[in-house]
């Protein structure tokens, strides 16, 4: 339940990984920049953090999509989507190369938090009253940064920390029993995430809390069918 490339709008290659956007995206993007007023003089300004925050989503996921390669396996498509981005990796069954295909996507992250903290500060301090859009700006694009970097290291399978855990878990576990440990704790995520969703009313929580639940609900069958094998 991911979104197809095949209902996405081809943007560029890259290194040989094809970057698309889902046509969803547009639909939410439009949305997001007319109802997000009040924090910029300019509504233009909405536009731009948008396109300021696909542009955090999409050096995420070449982080795993290059890191993916590095270790051997296969990335060459990534689709942005209103509820992020997706690259569609396969790393070889290594613990090691799961984890490293995993980790450099939050990782990416990690780099830009200090560098947009940097510049938020210098910004604040030199062009407050010269630019103050530009200004706020830049502090919202370090704030989206860090939430992402937070939400993404969650320990809820299919987010990134989830399947991060998975990795360290697959060392000593193996395979199959690393993946029920991970889906379980994952569907105790879900609930929680569907728990916010009701509490917050939250559509776009709701959304994501389905999608990991189906995500989570998959990965639980995979991980019995590879219990099995073994
Ligand atoms: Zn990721």
């Amino acid at each position: 339940m991911l979104p197809s490339p095949a209902g996405a709008l081809p943007l560029f290659r890259f290194r040989g990984i094809a970057v698309s956007v889902h046509w969803t995206w547009f639909l939410v993007a439009l949305y997001e920049v007319q109802t997000r007023q009040g924090l910029y003089r300019s509504p233009i300004w909405n536009a731009y953090e948008y396109l300021a925050l696909f542009g955090i989503v999409l050096l995420h996921e070449f982080g795993h999509s290059l890191a993916c390669r590095q270790t051997g396996g296969q990335a060459d498509t990534i689709v942005l989507w209103p509820l992020g981005g997706v690259a569609f990796v396969s790393p070889p069954q290594r613990p090691g190369a799961q984890l490293w295909s995993i980790a450099a996507g939050p990782l990416v992250n990690a780099v830009l938090w200090p560098v947009l903290a940097g510049l938020s500060y210098l910004a604040s301090r030199h062009w407050a009253q010269s630019a103050p859009d530009t200004v706020e700006l830049i502090r919202q694009v370090a704030r989206i940064n860090l939430g992402l970097l937070i939400f993404n290291l969650l320990p809820i399978y299919p987010l990134d920390g989830g399947q991060i855990l998975r990795s360290l878990l697959w060392f000593p576990l193996g395979r199959a029993r690393s993946l029920l440990v991970a889906t379980a704790l994952g569907f105790v995520g879900v609930v929680g995430m569907a728990w916010l969703a009701l509490h917050w009313e939250s559509l776009w929580f709701g959304l994501l809390a389905y999608f990991a639940g189906v995500q989570c609900w998959n990965g639980f069958r995979h991980a019995r069918a590879l219990a099995q094998l073994e």
